[in-house]
């Protein structure tokens, strides 16, 4: 920041532009000193009040960042180490299904703050545990990020979610890799502790793929120079982060977060991971090949299953970046019961949560079962899985619920949504307090 370096210079310009002079500009911001309350004059610069504020909020927060890293200050942030039984346990109460995947995350995290609270002794030893950042590959709404925002909460560390698409290489227009760290501070209130044991969920990760290993085009320089950069934080190094995001800058102050103990979850749906797989093994076993071109009209999650590191890098992403991914998970698509299990069963199904939406209002809210089956069929037809769910309900709920307040003052106690609700061929059934139907459109 510029600073009137002789005081006794220093002038508050005043609102009124006195005697035609040229009208004084903050050197900052450039408003004129209509424009503001006041400024102040350095030997060759003005700053207004505006610019003055902005920049004193922009000091206190670095100041309290720079005081959270002191690590002297705090006792050092340990996760909760939960067994994976637990975990995969805790895991259920959120997740539908993807059992599979459950249990790779949970023995995966497990490892991985163990590994962290084994750090000390393991300096004497031989062996050294190595990371084990995650790879979860399935199809758009299984549950992918559900899942690792799920295990950020359950282990209460910082959690941030970065999507591939928006990163670049530094020097292009984009997100630096850096912001992603900077958001993880952010998501630990500035401490630098928790924040260096913190979960990031990368997704899309699919999508700063080379576009083809084997068409020889010019190189494709924004997916693999991502993946470079990525693989940089992936690792493990210590990284300089702006603490605010953004670009860095010359005399930007950088807080330095070591990410040697960052778990990193990569998901992404991999359309086509399926053919190259299947070509694979159809050239390694005749007998096998030929069941498996047979399915090749579809998504096949059997074949993903089989997925290997040549595969992912037939897919387009470089050893290296795969190597840093050494557990690697295939989530299920999924089917009707899946689906309706989702509508009512986790902690927070999107039915408990109108339910208890319309509690608050004094009235009970019912599906009937016909209804349910309507909003899985639905969303089954749009083909992004899960997320469609909530999109089909929300859209037959809102002009419901902006009726509720008048519904339920009028009297009506009991909403059943039925199938028809659903189609929107008809409101949903209600029934005042003394147990009458009331009709609607
Ligand atoms: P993905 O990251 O795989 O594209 P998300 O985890 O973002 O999908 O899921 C989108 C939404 O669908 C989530 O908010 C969640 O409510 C729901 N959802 C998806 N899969 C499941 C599942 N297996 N169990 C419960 N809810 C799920």
């Amino acid at each position: 920041m510029i600073k009137d370096k002789d005081p006794g210079k220093g002038r508050t310009g005043s609102r009124k532009n006195i005697g035609g002079e040229p009208p004084v500009i903050c050197s900052f911001c450039g408003r004129t000193s209509q424009e503001v309350s006041s400024m102040i004059a350095g030997p060759r610069a003005f700053i207004c009040d505006r610019c003055v504020q902005s920049s004193v909020e922009i000091l206190r927060k670095e100041i309290s960042a720079i005081r959270h890293t002191d690590r002297e200050a705090e006792p050092a942030f340990q996760p909760r180490l939960q067994s994976p039984r637990t975990i995969k346990e805790a895991l259920d109460q959120y997740v539908i299904g993807q059992d599979q995947a459950k249990k790779s995350l949970a023995v995966a995290v497990y490892n991985h703050y163990k590994r962290i609270d084994a750090h000390d002794w393991s300096a004497e030893d031989d062996v050294v545990i190595e990371k084990s950042n995650i790879l979860l590959i399935g199809p758009t709404g299984t549950g992918k990020t559900l899942l690792a925002q799920t295990l950020a909460n359950l282990l209460e560390v910082p959690f941030t979610i970065a999507d591939a698409t928006s990163l670049t290489e530094a020097g292009y227009v984009g997100d630096d890799v850096e912001t992603i760290l900077a958001r993880l501070l952010h998501a630990s209130d500035f401490n630098l502790d928790r924040a260096e044991r913190g979960i990031i969920y990368v997704d899309e990760i699919d999508k700063i793929a080379r576009k083809s290993a084997n068409v020889s085009i010019t190189r494709d320089v924004s997916g693999e120079g991502v993946q470079q950069a990525l693989l940089k934080i992936l690792e493990g190094s210590v990284v300089g982060v702006p603490p605010k995001g953004g670009r860095k800058h010359p005399e930007q102050q950088l807080i330095n977060i070591n990410t040697k103990n960052i778990l990193f979850i990569c998901g992404g749906a991999f359309e086509g991971l399926d053919k190259i797989i299947a070509r694979r093994v159809s050239k390694s076993s005749m007998g096998f090949g030929s069941k498996v071109k047979d399915k090749q009209t579809g998504y096949d999650p059997e074949i993903l299953k089989l997925v290997a590191q040549d595969d992912l890098h037939d897919y387009g992403l470089i050893p290296e970046f795969i190597g840093r991914l050494p557990v690697m998970s295939v989530l299920d698509p999924l089917d009707s019961p899946a689906l309706r299990n989702i509508l009512v069963e986790p902690k927070n199904a999107l039915v408990k949560q109108y339910r208890r939406l319309f509690e608050m209002d004094g009235v009970d809210l019912d599906f009937t079962d016909e209804a349910l089956d309507r909003v899985v069929e639905i969303a089954i037809e749009r083909g992004t899985g899960a997320r469609a769910l909530r999109s089909v309900l929300e859209s037959v709920m809102i002009d419901i619920m902006f009726e509720l307040p008048t519904l339920s003052t009028s009297g009506v106690q009991r909403c059943v949504i039925t199938a028809d609700t659903i189609d929107k061929t008809s409101g949903p059934v209600y029934y005042t307090r003394d147990g009458k139907e009331r009709k609607t459109a």
